[in-house]
């Protein structure tokens, strides 16, 4: 087959997009393909409409995947200084907000315009509405099938992302296409997503009550916001201990983090009070009528044993749960697991069993925490396969 262009980009979204105007930047031909009507739809949802589109601090610990430090070298080598340059040479206006994470003051679409505009001016084309359904090698090089009509480039990079919140048409088809070329996929699974909690739980029906806690779960702990919902947890705090859940792992909750709940039961304001108004004057009054035994509530703190007072600091800083699940795909701001990075150049994103095949974005076994850290790897991944293709 013929090809009118060099390179193929198989998703117009934030990744393909920073691909895209780095390879065209190099003089290459560029052609994106997408089945969205317009590019860039996950930016546009991405931080509430107002796009976390990095962090000031970024590096490898702040990724989830089975080889944490794949991201390390293309990391290494696009800061966020970098992305927040290229805003602002386009006049977008950011802010700081809390954990170093950078928004877009205006508007995500702000994002997407300065990443398309650059692509046009640079001579990128766009094949919008084209869903694509495989792809493969021939003599000449790939040929892309979307649904009844094909294209063909010399080389092919895959940056359909991952198959989280569909709503906005997301898919599994990278994983597809890197399997149909012998590349193995870390298992798939939902992260940044709220917790779903067992029927009967403790504190089951608190939906509304948020409140800074700690929470902990395979090995790793995080302080922050945490939002209870009709089925279980939400809020930044729930949203990251998912990247470190895995199905049948305890939770477990620090409702008064850095609180030594022994030593407050003996203080001069506290002792003479009852367990219950001590409490319910630093939690919530409803969650905090959960937690608390249901002998210690009405005893003063001062008389309490040295054993109750434990199972006092226990109950409060060390509720411990299985949740049952997520809330799914459909709520997940990402996907862990994804094309296996042991089988891909961290320096080039280049296949290592198909040369001329490149990966970048979410496809990959590369997932961040909540803070901007998707977006920063997307930028990263696809600024370092644009300049290696
Ligand atoms: C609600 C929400 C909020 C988020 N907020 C943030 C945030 O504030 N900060 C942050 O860092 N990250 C955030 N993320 C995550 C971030 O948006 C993604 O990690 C990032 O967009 C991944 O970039 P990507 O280029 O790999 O994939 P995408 O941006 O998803 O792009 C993939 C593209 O491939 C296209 N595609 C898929 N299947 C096909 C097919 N079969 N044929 C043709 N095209 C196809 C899609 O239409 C899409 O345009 C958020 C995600 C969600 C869902």
């Amino acid at each position: 087959m013929t090809h009118n262009t060099d390179i193929i980009i198989l998703g117009a979204g934030a990744s393909g997009l920073m691909c895209a105007m780095t390879a065209a930047a190099r003089g290459q031909r560029v052609t994106l393909v997408d089945h969205g009507g317009k590019p860039g739809r996950k930016i546009l949802v991405a931080g509430g409409g107002k796009c976390n589109f990095t962090n000031t601090e970024v590096g490898p610990d702040d990724y989830v995947g089975r080889n944490a430090d794949f991201c390390r070298s293309a990391l290494a080598r696009f800061s966020p200084w970098e992305m927040v340059a290229l805003l602002e040479e386009h006049g977008v206006p950011w802010e700081e907000r809390d954990h170093g994470q950078l928004f877009c003051r205006r508007s995500a679409a702000d994002v997407v315009e300065v990443l398309t505009s650059r692509c046009r001016d640079l001579g990128c084309r766009f094949e919008m509405g084209r869903m694509v359904t495989g792809a493969r090698r021939d003599a000449d090089g790939f040929i892309i099938d979307c649904e009844g009509t094909r294209l063909a480039a010399s080389r092919l990079v895959v940056a359909t992302g991952s198959p989280a919140w569909p709503q906005v048409g997301a898919s599994d088809i990278g994983h597809r296409i890197a399997r149909s070329f012998g590349h193995r996929i870390e298992p798939v699974r939902p992260v940044l997503v709220p917790l779903v909690m067992p029927e009967g739980w403790q504190l089951g029906g608190l939906q509304g009550i948020s409140l800074e806690a700690g929470i902990s779960t395979g090995g790793v702990s995080f302080v922050r916001d945490l939002l209870f919902t009709h089925r279980g947890v939400s809020g930044p705090a729930a949203l990251l201990a998912s990247c470190h859940w895995l199905p049948g792992m305890p939770l477990q909750f620090d409702f008064l983090p850095g609180v030594d709940i022994p030593a407050l039961c003996e203080s001069p304001d506290h002792r003479r009070q009852l367990v219950r108004t001590m409490l319910t004057r630093l939690l919530p009054e409803r969650l905090a009528t959960r937690l608390i035994p249901d002998d210690l509530g009405g005893r003063k703190a001062a008389e309490l044993s040295r054993a109750d007072r434990q199972r006092l600091a226990d109950a409060v800083r060390s509720h411990t749960v299985v949740p049952t699940g997520t809330e799914g795909m459909r709520k997940a701001e990402a996907a862990a697991g994804g094309v296996d990075t042991g089988e891909v150049s961290s320096r080039t994103m280049e296949s290592l069993k198909m040369p001329g095949l490149f990966f970048s974005g979410e496809v990959l076994d590369v997932a961040g925490h909540l803070g901007g850290y998707n977006l920063h790897w997307a930028w990263a991944s696809g600024r370092a396969a644009g300049e290696a293709i």
